[in-house]
């Protein structure tokens, strides 16, 4: 490259630098719209949308309404749910008739390190059982760590409501 190359390209490398430190400096004087996480955090979290997790029931406030319909194991593209369901023979009032089979939800496994989000699981779930939690100070070293069973998770949540009244 000759001299004059030599200058272009310098003259080019300070613009971008110019550009670069305007924009810091814009933003440097403007007040600040983030934390320093983890000495700080936003108590208002009521936009987030974190993991997904089971809603506490309408119909069954003790747990989920979910029906055991496997909709939202289908829809996820990523295959991060499992059902576990439990089979139950329940009683007939009417004794001339067999006990029902009725299926009961054991676990919903939920893999949150495979989870894009992506919502499909909330939006195709027939009783509203599923929605984004705000759960959103959590980080682990060990992608194990994120994975969890929905049914325990709701149950601790149910009780520590119940406990902290
Ligand atoms: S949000 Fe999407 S990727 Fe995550 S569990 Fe639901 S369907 Fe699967
Ligand atoms: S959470 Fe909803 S979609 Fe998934 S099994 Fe239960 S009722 Fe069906």
């Amino acid at each position: 490259m000759n001299l004059l190359g030599e200058i272009r390209e310098a003259i080019k490398g300070f613009y971008s630098l110019a550009v670069g430190m305007g924009v810091t400096g814009k933003y440097f004087f403007r007040p600040e719209v983030t934390v320093h996480y983890p000495r700080k955090t936003v108590d208002n979290v009521s936009t987030y949308s974190g993991h997904v997790e089971l809603q506490p029931g309408k119909k069954n406030p003790d747990g989920a309404d979910c029906i055991v319909c496997g909709t939202c194991v289908r829809n996820c593209p990523s295959g991060c749910l499992t059902l576990e369901v439990l089979e139950l023979m329940e009683e007939n009032p009417d004794l001339e008739k067999k006990p029902k089979k009725i299926k009961k939800l054991k676990a919903l496994i939920y893999d949150y390190s495979y989870c894009s989000l992506c919502g499909q699981c909330i939006e195709n779930c027939p009783v509203t059982a599923l929605g984004f939690s705000q759960h959103v100070y959590w980080a682990e070293f060990d992608r194990k760590a994120i994975k969890m069973d929905l049914v325990a998770r709701l149950k601790d949540q149910l009780n520590a409501k119940k406990e902290a009244m």
